[in-house]
């Protein structure tokens, strides 16, 4: 079992199903910004549709970061329905109490993180 108290596990659990909400809400709103870029061809000229275009890569950035987010809050939230939560998806080691509380998504130790950030996979 985790060595989270209950108390604070519930807690935790609240946090994930009110960032699951969030996030979910911000994926939402932000969707009609990465749809194709419509332009007007006799209004705009080659510079404002390149502005278009880099508006619409980092819209589809945001919501790429956002959909990984929300995987990975939905994993945490699985994860305390298995009783695996706080546990290192990577080294099975506890991942550190400090670490959830700011990013209760957490999926691994900050060792792992670090080791991921290094060779990221894509
Ligand atoms: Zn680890």
């Amino acid at each position: 079992m985790t060595l989270l108290s209950k108390t604070r596990l519930g807690k935790i659990h609240q946090q994930l199903i009110a960032l699951q909400a969030e996030l979910g809400a911000q994926y939402e709103s932000g969707l009609p910004a990465s749809d194709t870029v419509v332009l007007d061809q006799s209004k705009v000229g080659r510079l404002s549709r390149m502005d278009a275009l880099q508006q619409q890569n980092m819209a589809q950035s945001t919501l790429r970061n956002l959909e990984s987010r929300l995987r990975r809050v939905n994993r945490a939230l699985a994860k305390i329905d298995s009783g695996d939560f706080a546990y290192c998806d990577e080294c099975g080691e506890n991942i550190e109490l400090a670490r959830l509380e700011v990013q209760p998504e957490a999926p691994c130790c900050f060792a792992c993180q670090s080791k991921q950030e290094y060779h990221p996979q894509s």
